[in-house]
């Protein structure tokens, strides 16, 4: 059995490995708009967390799987279709992610000084889509809006100091732009109270060991309704009071740092305003509405101003669509039964969703893996109904590429540039210094 997997973030990888591992003899090939792998983990994560991309090895690990290929810089819907997918392979995977943001909804969202955490978080991992982005770090504040861990993560980046980034493998564009930064002040904004915001513990508690930035609450946001006070108290939610006590200790602390982060809560953006960029956020108070677990911000009509010239909107990402598959636009998703995409017309080529594409933007890197294994067990749980018609595989894709003058990039390929990133990196003191242009990566592929 030969089957193909678009994407090869984390959920591409361990949809591999599950397949790699099943009973049945079958070959992988991972297809990858980018020349390098990987996905979330090199783009997503942020650079002042390495031990997160430490799972890469993981990912090389099973890529030297006899039966396993990688082929890079092959974009699915521009350099090949479902249809050849068809023909060279039994079944697709799609492990594609979610590479977009959603949007606020509010006047003024796209002027000039807002930006999607998308653009800021791959602006300042490398990534060759965002690196000629500029962001307006000449103001004193900033405000990010959503309170998630990409959120406290575009917060730590403008809140630590270049030498905390040195040694990281920030993209060096950003790290010249962030020594630069003027950015003192930064509102990290929820819509809702302390107890429903989604950091994780560990992120939180980092955002009050920053070295150069303290994190303050309003000691009124933490006065609890019942309703919070029953949310607070839920078991199978624990975070829910270990968070509650650092938000405690943000409230009491004092500014000893040159830069603060403001926690606010019950705020919800409304307008961004500005002549020709951004001046002032407009924001509406809000309070909670709902039985507990399902509790939703209401405005009050009530509205405060913060004025500034940087808006990060974070809230969360959605999916892309995919040429001839289905697609969800208001989840951002390819509707599917567990991992089954739910096609009506495919001509029987069976085609798979996991990860991001498959349940939406939530969980952490490790979530994917049972999630792949789930879509895998469908899959094989399948094959006694697929096509057994005998399938070229990997050639026939390579050769399709080339024949479309596509320059596909393999897995040795990837180590090449992987060693040369390394080196560059070294004299800096840095892990690596990421080529972050598509014809940087393809020429130090061939070195
Ligand atoms: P997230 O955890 O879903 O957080 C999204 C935030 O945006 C929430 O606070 C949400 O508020 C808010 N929001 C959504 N729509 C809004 C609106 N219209 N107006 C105002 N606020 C709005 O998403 P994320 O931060 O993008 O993270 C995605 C996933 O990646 C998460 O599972 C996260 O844990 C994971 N991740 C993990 C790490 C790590 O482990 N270090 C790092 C980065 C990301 P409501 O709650 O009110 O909807």
């Amino acid at each position: 059995m030969r089957v193909a997997i678009v994407g090869s973030g984390p959920s591409g990888f361990y949809a591999a490995e599950a397949l790699l591992q099943s009973e049945h003899t079958t070959e992988v090939d991972i297809l990858e708009r980018l020349p390098v792998p990987y996905g979330l983990v090199r783009y997503g994560v942020a650079p002042d967390h390495p031990r997160l991309k430490d799972v890469a090895d993981t990912y090389a690990a099973i890529a030297r799987h006899p039966r396993f290929s990688f082929i890079g810089n092959a974009s699915f819907g521009k350099d090949f279709t479902l249809k050849e997918l068809a023909d060279c392979y039994h079944a697709v995977i799609f492990a594609t992610g979610a590479a977009t943001d959603r949007k606020l909804g509010i006047p003024g969202e796209d002027i000039q000084g807002s930006h999607a955490a998308t653009s800021f978080v791959g602006w300042y991992n490398g990534h060759p889509d965002y690196r000629d982005l500029e962001f307006d770090l000449s103001g004193e504040s900033a405000v990010i809006i959503g309170q998630g861990n990409v959120a406290i993560d575009v917060c730590r980046i403008l809140a630590k100091s270049t030498d905390e980034l040195r040694k990281t493998d920030i993209a060096s564009h950003a790290l010249d732009a962030l020594a630069d930064s003027r950015i003192r002040e930064i509102h990290l904004i929820g819509r809702r109270g302390p107890v429903q915001a989604r950091f994780t513990t560990k992120e939180l508690r980092e955002l009050g060991q920053l070295s150069e930035c303290d994190p303050f609450v309003d000691p009124d946001n933490l006065l609890l309704s019942e309703t919070c006070k029953s949310e607070l108290s839920d078991v199978r939610e624990p975070a829910r009071a270990r968070n509650f006590e650092i938000f405690r200790t943000f409230a009491s602390r004092r500014q000893e740092k040159p830069k603060c982060c403001r926690v606010h809560f019950f705020l919800s953006p409304r307008e961004a305003r500005g002549e020709h960029r951004l001046e002032e956020l407009v924001l509406e108070r809000t309070r909670l509405a709902g039985a507990a677990g399902r509790q939703e911000a209401v405005g009050t009509g009530k509205t405060v101003s913060i004025k500034t010239g940087l808006m990060i909107r974070s809230v969360g990402y959605s999916g892309l669509p995919l040429e001839g598959v289905p697609f969800d636009e208001k989840l951002g998703t390819v509707p599917n039964k567990d991992g089954r995409a739910t096609m009506t017309s495919s001509n029987g080529f069976p085609v798979y969703v996991t990860g991001w594409i498959k349940r939406g933007p939530t969980g952490i890197i490790g979530t994917n893996r049972a999630d792949s294994m789930a879509t895998v067990a469908t899959l094989l749980a399948d094959l006694p109904n697929f096509n057994s018609q005998p399938r070229p595989g990997r050639e026939a894709s390579v050769s399709l590429l080339a024949q479309r003058s596509v320059r596909s990039v393999s897995f040795h390929d990837w180590e090449t540039i992987d060693q040369a990133e390394k080196a560059r990196g070294l004299p800096l003191g840095k892990p690596r210094e990421k080529f972050t242009r598509i014809s940087e990566m393809l020429a130090a592929s061939s070195t």
